[in-house]
């Protein structure tokens, strides 16, 4: 591992500010940007400085009303939109967020911490988003059929939910957000964001890229705040809210599908993650390290989908632990913003704390560090990319969620041993299976219980794909033709004729 130390040249300072600067501080509702009710703001911090980058409204839980009742007011109308009129709408904003790739990537970068090169890849990610349920807007359709006896007609339409909340977590600032906004535009809701405090600005200039594309005041509201539960709670138990989108921890999620359930609102919960990543005597080692490489070290490994635990069966445990070793050890860390870079730093230092103190915990309990195992760098939250071998059964980072770049590598004998390692958790977001075996493939595909399954492969995010759990990763699913499902009502009509 290295670490660069180079800070912004002047002309790269100057353009650092100008794109932060170009971003709406203020809260959008209804179409209009407004300050906090109480004029307070939050700060926005860059993680690879620990400097103040901008201050954003902060709203009261009154704020958080006056959202949901532009959202109201804006749904009868906006349902009522043509289906293709709301997928030009997306189509656009997948151009313009397209054609504005460099600025969105250097603002993301700015206050999430990743590379560049990685904030490219989730803008293209989060964009195709907008292109694929363009596509959705015009394929919502429904049923006619005669009942078995013959008496009745049966016509079964599908209809807008209503206004939505969307709850976003801070990892990908983008992409959580689209995986929700897209398909709730091309059904026709309504919706209030809350995006996560400590990257509020991406969520702010999408909502401008999406009001340039044509989306109509009040269909989509910004909220931001660091009271969070005070303002979010409130809505949750509104009657005119009519749906609830979460992405972030499991125990935010019980929280909030507990406030839920007094308006038996629908819900789609997309919570952490636990992701086996098991490698088979059989498995080609260099796709293994490559996937590993890319399920580990995605986001600097803070992704729900992020591998947490690399099982490796027996015959390749040693050849596969020194490549892996190898190749995280020359990862190159650093500021996200400066060319090489490879790992930008941790969100914050609570964040960094949680990972050195699970690594201290497995190495406590007799595991070996092989690479890193420490914080690195001046200012900044950076931790050193990391494999642990020897990691004992009751190591607490086997079952909980480390979101940073550490990888524990842990042994198995049997094709039976390898799965109930990799069920032994109450998580089920997506496990990685690495094997040329088609039976053991298909057998070890079926046996997981997770929501998504990586075959030979290290990512599985992909707007055509259903993503989302099961266990304590939730439910729901975003994406694919699934997608847009979690935004439509059936309603059927019996008809005689
Ligand atoms: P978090 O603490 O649960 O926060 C996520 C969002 O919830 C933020 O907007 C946060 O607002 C808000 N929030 C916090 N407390 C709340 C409350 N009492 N009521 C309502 N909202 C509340 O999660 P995080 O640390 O930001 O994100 C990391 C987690 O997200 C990990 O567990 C990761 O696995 C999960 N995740 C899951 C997926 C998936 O698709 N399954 C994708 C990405 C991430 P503030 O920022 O204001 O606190």
């Amino acid at each position: 591992m290295s670490t660069t130390t180079t800070g912004a040249s002047s002309d790269a300072a100057q353009r650092e500010r100008d794109v932060v600067g170009s971003v709406a501080t203020g809260l959008l509702v209804g179409g209009e940007r407004v300050e906090g009710g109480d004029g307070r703001t939050i700060d926005v911090v860059d993680p690879s400085t620990e400097e103040v980058l901008a201050s954003v409204a902060d709203a009261t839980p009154e704020d958080g009303q006056r959202a949901l009742a532009a959202a109201a007011a804006a749904q009868g109308e906006w349902g009522r939109t043509p289906p293709r009129e709301r997928g030009e709408v997306l189509r656009r904003a997948w151009e313009l967020v397209t054609a504005r790739v460099d600025d969105l990537a250097l603002l993301m970068t700015l206050e999430m911490g990743k590379s560049l090169a990685e904030s490219r890849a989730e803008i293209a990610y989060a964009a195709e988003f907008f292109r694929w349920f363009s596509e959705e807007a015009v394929r919502v359709d429904g049923r006619w059929s005669t009942s078995p006896d013959g008496a009745t007609r049966l016509l079964t339409m599908r209809q807008p939910v209503g206004p939505c909340l969307f709850v976003t977590p801070w990892n990908f600032p983008m992409a959580m957000g689209t995986r929700k906004i897209a398909p709730a535009v091309a059904a026709g809701c309504t919706m209030v964001v809350k995006p996560a405090s400590q990257t509020p600005l991406t969520m702010s200039a999408l909502a401008d890229v999406l009001a340039e594309a044509g989306l109509p005041a009040g269909v989509l509201n910004v909220v931001t705040t660091s009271r969070t539960g005070e303002v979010v709670e409130p809505i949750v138990r509104d009657g005119r809210l009519r749906k609830l989108s979460f992405t972030g921890s499991t125990p935010v999620g019980r929280t909030l599908v507990e406030q839920s359930a007094q308006q038996l609102l629908r819900t789609s919960m997309e919570l952490g993650g636990n992701a086996p990543f098991l490698v088979f005597d059989d498995a080609d080692l260099d796709a293994a390290v490559d996937g590993a490489m890319l399920a580990k070290m995605r986001n600097v490994g803070e992704a729900c989908t992020s591998a947490n635990r690399f099982h490796v069966q027996r015959g390749v445990l040693e050849e596969f632990t020194r490549r892996l070793t190898e190749r995280m050890a020359a990862l190159v860390v650093g500021r996200g913003t400066e060319d090489g870079v490879d790992v930008g730093p941790l969100i914050d230092e609570r964040q960094r704390g949680k990972v050195e103190e699970l690594v201290g915990d497995a190495v406590d309990g007799g595991a070996r560090v092989l690479t890193g195992g420490e914080r690195t760098g001046g200012r900044g939250y950076f931790y050193a990319p990391t494999v642990l071998a020897d990691v004992p059964a009751s190591a607490r980072l086997l079952r909980e969620e480390v979101f940073g770049p550490v990888a524990p590598v842990v042994a198995f004998d049997t094709e039976e041993e390898g799965v109930a390692q990799a069920n032994d958790t109450e998580y089920g977001l997506v496990s990685y299976v690495y094997t040329r075996d088609v039976g053991r493939a298909l057998r070890v595909c079926e046996q997981v219980e997770t929501g998504m399954v990586g075959l030979n492969q290290g990512v599985v995010s992909n707007p055509a794909a259903p993503f989302g759990g099961v266990k304590q990763s939730g439910f729901g699913r975003e994406g694919g033709r699934e997608g847009i499902d979690e935004y439509l009502e059936t309603k059927y009509v019996g008809m005689t004729i």
